[in-house]
C-alpha cells in the first residue's frame, strides 16, 4: 500500500484523502522526501481496490500519556462501567503496583502503551515520564514523543530530600532548540501545583517557554482538593502537603515563569483569574474524557476554556484509568460530552494539538510541507468519508500508520 516507487520517493495512495477537519479529497497519492516531509499531494486513478477502499487521513495527537504506566491496564478496564473509583485510592493503587515491578515488566508495560498507541494512529504524544524508563526503553516502532521528565520534590513551602534529585534531572534535559532532528525530544513535567517545592519550580521557569524551551506539561485543577488546598489550606491534603501558598495554581506557576507556553493537565477546577493568566502566558489544557469518565468527575468547563480563548487538547492519560490509548476513542467521547460537533473534535487532536509540538512540520493536515505522519483507515464497506468526523466511528479500522513516512504499524493480512 506504502511502497518505494523506483527513483525511491516513497508513496501512499488511496480512494480519499482528508486533509483536514472540511477538507477532503478524493483518490490521491502523496509522496515524500527523505525526511518524512510531504512533497506532492495530486489527484490519482491508478489505484488498487485496496487502496481505493481506503482512506488516508493525519496522524492523531495523545496531549497527555503515561506510556510508563501500560502494566496497569488491568485497573483501567476494570474501572470502566463499574462506576470509577475513588482518586485518592487509586493513586495508592497506582503506587502500590509500581513498586513491584522489575526491569521486565516496565519493559512489557511500557511496549504494551506504545503499541496500543501507535495501532489505534497516534503518531505523536506528549509522555509524562515518571521514571525515566520511557526514555532509555522506547521501542523501534513508535509514535513521535516528547518525554516529559516528571519532577516532584514535596510541596510548595517543603523540599526534600528528593529536591537535589530533581534539579540534577532537569540539568540532564535538552533543549529541543539545542538538539539534533529526532522524534523523541525532552520536555519536563513538574508534577503539579502543589507538589513541587518554589526552588524547584523557579528553575524550571528558567527552562520553559518560547521556541527554544522545554515543553512543559502540568498536572493543574484535577480535583477540588487540590484547589481548596492551594487557596486556603483546608481539606484532606492539608495533613500531607503542609502550609499552603494561599494561592492559585496559575498564579504560582506564573510567578515562577513556568506558565508560559505550558500545556495543563485536567484543569476540570478553574478558579477565578485563572483563566485570564492562561490566556496571557499562552498556556492550553488538555482533557482526557476517557480518564474523566473513569473516576466519574464533574462535566469539564469546555464552554469556559472555548469562551476565553484557551485551546483545548485532548488525551487519553493512562492505561490505569482508561480502557484504551485510542485517540479517535477519546474524540468521540468529547464530542459527546463535551456537545462539540465531530469536526470539532476532530480538529482537537490533529490541529488544535500539533500546534503545541515541538516539530514545526507536524501540523494535523496532509498537505505540502507537512510531516508524513498519517493514518490509513477502512471505513465499513469502503464507503469514501464525506468529512473529518467519519474516521472517528467505532467500526472504521485503522489498517497502517506512518510516522514521518516510516511505517510503524501495518494490520496483519
Ligand atoms: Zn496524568
Amino acid at each position: 500500500m506504502t511502497e518505494r516507487t523506483t527513483d525511491q520517493r516513497p508513496v501512499a495512495r488511496a480512494g480519499a484523502v482528508v486533509v483536514r477537519a472540511g477538507q477532503v479529497l478524493g483518490p490521491s497519492e502523496l509522496r515524500w522526501d527523505g525526511r518524512g516531509v510531504i512533497t506532492e499531494v495530486r489527484p490519482c486513478e491508478s489505484l488498487t481496490d485496496a487502496e481505493r477502499r481506503s482512506v488516508l487521513s493525519p496522524g492523531l495527537v495523545n496531549a497527555h500519556a503515561h506510556l510508563d504506566l501500560g502494566g496497569l491496564a488491568e485497573l483501567g478496564e476494570a474501572g470502566v462501567g463499574a462506576g470509577g473509583e475513588d482518586f485518592v485510592s487509586w493513586v495508592g493503587r497506582v503506587i502500590a503496583a509500581r513498586a513491584t515491578w522489575g526491569q521486565e515488566e516496565r519493559r512489557r508495560g511500557l511496549s504494551q502503551s506504545v503499541e496500543r498507541a501507535v495501532a489505534a494512529g497516534t503518531t505523536s504524544v506528549i509522555d509524562v515520564d515518571s521514571t525515566g524508563w520511557s526514555r532509555r526503553e522506547l521501542p523501534a516502532a513508535a509514535p513521535r514523543v516528547v518525554r516529559c521528565r516528571e519532577l516532584l520534590d514535596a510541596s510548595p513551602a517543603r523540599s526534600d530530600s528528593r529536591s537535589a534529585e530533581c534539579l540534577a534531572q532537569l540539568e540532564e534535559l535538552v533543549d529541543p532548540g539545542a538538539a539534533p532532528a529526532s522524534l523523541v525530544v525532552d520536555g519536563v513535567s513538574p508534577h503539579g501545583a502543589h507538589t513541587v517545592g518554589d526552588p524547584l519550580l523557579a528553575a524550571i521557569g528558567r527552562r520553559v517557554g518560547g521556541a527554544e524551551g522545554l515543553l512543559n506539561t502540568v498536572h493543574w485543577a484535577e480535583t477540588a482538593e487540590e484547589v481548596r488546598w492551594l487557596l486556603r489550606g483546608e481539606g484532606p491534603f492539608a495533613s500531607w502537603l503542609g502550609p499552603s501558598p494561599r494561592c492559585s495554581g496559575a498564579e504560582r506557576l506564573a510567578r515562577a515563569g513556568a506558565l508560559s507556553g505550558a500545556v495543563l493537565v485536567h484543569g476540570n477546577h478553574p478558579t477565578d483569574g485563572e483563566l485570564d493568566l492562561l490566556r496571557e502566558h499562552g498556556a492550553c489544557v488538555v482533557h482526557c474524557p476517557g480518564s474523566h469518565l473513569y473516576f466519574g468527575r464533574d462535566p469539564f468547563p469546555y464552554a469556559s476554556y472555548r469562551d476565553a480563548g484557551i485551546p483545548v487538547l485532548l488525551g487519553t492519560d493512562s492505561l490505569g484509568s482508561n480502557a484504551a490509548l485510542d485517540m479517535r476513542r477519546e474524540a468521540r467521547l468529547a464530542a459527546r460530552t463535551l456537545g462539540i460537533g465531530g469536526e470539532e473534535a476532530w480538529r482537537l487532536v490533529t490541529e488544535v494539538a500539533a500546534a503545541w509540538l515541538p516539530w514545526p512540520e507536524v501540523t494535523g493536515r496532509l498537505e505540502v510541507g507537512a510531516a508524513a505522519d498519517m493514518v490509513r483507515h477502512v471505513l465499513p464497506g469502503g464507503a469514501p468519508p464525506r468529512q473529518a468526523a467519519d474516521l472517528l466511528g467505532p467500526l472504521g479500522r485503522v489498517t497502517e500508520v506512518l510516522v514521518a513516512g516510516d511505517v510503524v504499524h501495518a494490520e496483519e493480512g
